[in-house]
This record gives structure tokens, C-alpha cells and sequence, in this order.
């Protein structure tokens, strides 16, 4: 087995040794070459100790941020590589950080306190595959296992449950079954951890291919972190646009979508707020006003869960337009163009399409054509480059200003006035016909 590590990974091991250390690449790394996968980063893990790993790279930009836990970080050629000294962990009162890090001398005993097998593997170029732990097996068998006692590991540190979620996710594996039991076990530690971990383990389980399973199988892990979810589960729809319960729908819908941070987002809350919205008439469910509710829950559990405003407004405003139905014309998508801004519009035809692909399968090609209709008209417009914004209004506050219109208020008012009439197709899209029109106003 032969990983090719890149030339200044190759220096950074290189120079420690000639200064008499050990030393390997490890972790994330590993896993991802033999996976076939260029790894996004390689982390280098030694037998020195922080203020040897200094000296050694004198000269050099050094960060120390991690050097309380060993780890310090070199730039090399504008690269950051982070050499971390072997070390094992204890005593996590907070479920999270390690109390202690002891530094050790052997990689056997750093490689014991890694999470799962596939990340407790070390590489050198002389000295081969350090594999203790069976690591290669379960990344052939599509395998995630906790290094020794899945329980107490999952107790030390509640993240792993989630980065177990995580990986499985990603690659498309499954949990070992003494592994799942005890995520299962220990899913309530899962409040201790902080939110912002918590949110970024969650964006790229849900940006995982595996994504469908984790979020059928471990829904009662989920529901620790989103408590909401809860009542999706097993709710019957009793509906002719659904087969699935809620939250089979929600993950159908999830996976389904494009793997983007905000549209799997999205997907994961867009019928959040339909368990409290349910009525019955005449033996069918409806769900009146659910894209509303939906979109004031998913903001709180955005906030909750401290992502950016951006993301927020983002997945706001897509849920509570995802049941949005207007015609396949001009006038309706250019008005939502408008409001929107053309990368939401994009998305929300996306959401619309994944929300589709979820519902009673006879129902499908009729609601998938119509949204394919809006696809190519909105297509059209955008070839076209018709207006839907003041950036394409033939007519700017300089040109009002030039047939006498006083700067001001009013400006802003008139080009809004007109970009409506545009929109709207009562005007043309024609500098002397806007100008016309803004003259006899004005008269
Ligand atoms: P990626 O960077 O692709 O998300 P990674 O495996 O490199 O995956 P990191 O969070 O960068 O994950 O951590 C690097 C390595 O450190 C892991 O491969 C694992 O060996 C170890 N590790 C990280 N977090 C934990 C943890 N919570 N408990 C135990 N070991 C961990
Ligand atoms: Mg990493």
C-alpha cells in the first residue's frame, strides 16, 4: 500500500527526522488516500514535543495556537501543515475537551486515543501503513467503529457521536453495530456539546450520499439536537400527494436535493412546522399556512444553532416559499426574480423539484413537468436579459435627473415605480417610453 504524500509533507517528515525524531502522517489523511480521495489537508503527527517541533522549523512561519494540545502548525511554502506530538487524552468532564493531553512516546498509544478505526491510521513512506486497529478492513467493508470501547468512547467525548453520523454519512457507510448501540445509548450527552460544533458536523452529514439512512435510522439521535423532529416522525399525511410520513418525506426530500449546505437545509426544515398545522376534512390531512409556521421554526433552530445570517435568511425564505405555486409565464417569475434575486429563484426551483421527488410517485410527472415549464421560461428571460431589476431598467436616477427631476426621494420612488411597470409588462423596457411616461407624471 503506497500513499503519495505531497513534496512538503515529504520536507516536514524529512526534517524532523534528520533531528532525530519520529514521524508520520495520520488520520484524516490517510483514510482519504486509500479511499482514492486527494486529501483536503494532511496532518503530521511526531514523536517531539511542541518546543522541539519549534526549534526544528526555526525559520519558518510557526502558528502555536494548538500548542497547549501539541499541536503546532508550520507554514510551508504557504501551506499550513499541522505537527501534532503523540499524546493521549483524559478526564472530559465536559464531554468535549480532553481536562489533560499527556504527551507519549509511542504512535501506538496516539493512535489508540483516535476516534474510529479509519482515522487511527498512520503512514510513512519507508515504514508503510501503521493500521492497528483493523482500519483498513472496515474502509473496505464501508465499516465506521469507534476504537475500543464504543460506550466509553462515545462518553468521553459526545462529538464522536455525531462525526460517527458524519462519516457514515459521507462515504456512504454504516455504523458497527456495537457502535450504533452505544450512539444510540449515549445520544443525550449530544445536549452537552456546543452549537457551533454541533453545526458544522451537521452540514456535512447532511451534504453526505449517505445521507437518506443516517437520517431514517438514527432519527431518535437527531431529535436530541433538533427536538422538533419529534413529532415528524410516524405522522401520517393522509393525504394523495403523500406516501411518507412526515419525516420519511423530509428525508426523502433531503436527500434528493443537490448536496449544498443551504438547499440540504433547506430540505431538512421545509415541513418542519407541519405536525402543528395539521386539520382533517373529509378524511384528508391538510397542512394549511405549514410554509409559514415551517419558516419562523427553521429560523429559530438556525439561531439556536448559531449559523451565520446569511445562511439563515437564506433557508428562511426558501422554506416559506417552498409551497409557492404561480404559472410557467413571464410575469409571475419575473415578479419572484425580482424579490428574490436570481440564486434564490434558482434554489427554490430546486427545492421545489427535491420536494417533488418525496411526494405519492403517480403524482409526480405531472407537478415535475410544470416546474420543468417554469425552468425554460425562466431560461428564456435570463437569455433575453429582460428586466427584473433596476440593474436592467433602461433608465437610471441620472437619466430622471436630466429630464428635471429633482435629486431626492423622488428619484428612488419613480425608477421603483418603474421597475414595477416593467415587471408587470404595462410599460416597455424602452429608455424614451420610460422617459414619456416619468414626463406626463410629472406634468
Ligand atoms: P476531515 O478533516 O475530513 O473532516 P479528519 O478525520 O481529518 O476529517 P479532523 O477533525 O480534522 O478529522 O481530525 C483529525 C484526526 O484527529 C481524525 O482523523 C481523528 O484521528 C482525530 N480526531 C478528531 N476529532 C476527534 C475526536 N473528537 N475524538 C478522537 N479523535 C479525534
Ligand atoms: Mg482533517
Amino acid at each position: 500500500m503506497k500513499i503519495t504524500l505531497t513534496p512538503t509533507i515529504e520536507q516536514v517528515i524529512n526534517k524532523l527526522e534528520s533531528a532525530g525524531f519520529e514521524a508520520f502522517v495520520v488520520g484524516g489523511c490517510v483514510r482519504d488516500s486509500l479511499l482514492g480521495k486527494r486529501p483536503h489537508d494532511w496532518d503530521v503527527c511526531t514523536d517531539a514535543l511542541p518546543a522541539q517541533v519549534i526549534s526544528c522549523f526555526n525559520g519558518w512561519p510557526v502558528i502555536e495556537t494548538g500548542l497547549k494540545h501539541g499541536t503546532v502548525t508550520v507554514i510551508i511554502q504557504g501551506f499550513p501543515v499541522e505537527i501534532t506530538t503523540y499524546r493521549t487524552e483524559s478526564g472530559y468532564s465536559d464531554a468535549r475537551r480532553p481536562d489533560q493531553v499527556t504527551f507519549v512516546r509511542k504512535l501506538e498509544e496516539d493512535l489508540g486515543r483516535r476516534d474510529f478505526t479509519i482515522n487511527a491510521m498512520a503512514y510513512h513512506p519507508r515504514k508503510g501503513l501503521k493500521d492497528l486497529f483493523g482500519g483498513q478492513e472496515d474502509l473496505h467493508r464501508g465499516i465506521i467503529r469507534c476504537v475500543g470501547s464504543a460506550r466509553r468512547r462515545f462518553e468521553e467525548d459526545a462529538l464522536r457521536i455525531l462525526r460517527a453520523l458524519r462519516f457514515a454519512s459521507v462515504f456512504g457507510f454504516s455504523l458497527e453495530k456495537e457502535t450504533a448501540q452505544a450512539v444510540n445509548l449515549c445520544k443525550e450527552r449530544l445536549a452537552m456539546i456546543a452549537p457551533e460544533r454541533i453545526r458544522t458536523e451537521l452540514d456535512q452529514m447532511l451534504c453526505g450520499q449517505g445521507v437518506l439512512d443516517i437520517l431514517l435510522a438514527y432519527s431518535p439521535v437527531l431529535q436530541v439536537i433538533l427536538p422538533e423532529i419529534g413529532e415528524m416522525r410516524g405522522f401520517e399525511q393522509r393525504s394523495p400527494y403523500h406516501v411518507y410520513d412526515i419525516w420519511e418525506h423530509t428525508a426523502r426530500s433531503t436527500a434528493s436535493v443537490q448536496a449544498q449546505r443551504i438547499l440540504r437545509l433547506t430540505m431538512l426544515l421545509h415541513d418542519i412546522g407541519k405536525p402543528s398545522c395539521f386539520t382533517e376534512e373529509g378524511g384528508e390531512g391538510h397542512f394549511y399556512g405549514h410554509d409559514r409556521k415551517s419558516a419562523q421554526m427553521a429560523g429559530e433552530i438556525l439561531r439556536r444553532l448559531k449559523y451565520d445570517n446569511e445562511t439563515l435568511e437564506k433557508v428562511v425564505q426558501l422554506v416559506g416559499r417552498h409551497g409557492d405555486c404561480f404559472p410557467a409565464q413571464p410575469v409571475p417569475i419575473k415578479r419572484r426574480l425580482n424579490r428574490m434575486g436570481e440564486e434564490q429563484f434558482w434554489r427554490l426551483l430546486e427545492v421545489k423539484r427535491a420536494d417533488i421527488l418525496a411526494q405519492a410517485p403517480d403524482k409526480q410527472p405531472l407537478r415535475l413537468a410544470q416546474l420543468e415549464e417554469i425552468r425554460f421560461v425562466l431560461q428564456k428571460l435570463l437569455a433575453e436579459k429582460e428586466c427584473f431589476s433596476r440593474k436592467e431598467l433602461r433608465v437610471s436616477g441620472t437619466d430622471l435627473i436630466d429630464i428635471g427631476i429633482p435629486q431626492g426621494p423622488k428619484i428612488g420612488e419613480l425608477l421603483s415605480d418603474l421597475l414595477e411597470k416593467v415587471i408587470e409588462e404595462e410599460l416597455p423596457n424602452e429608455k424614451q417610453a420610460l422617459l414619456n411616461y416619468v414626463r406626463e407624471l410629472s406634468k
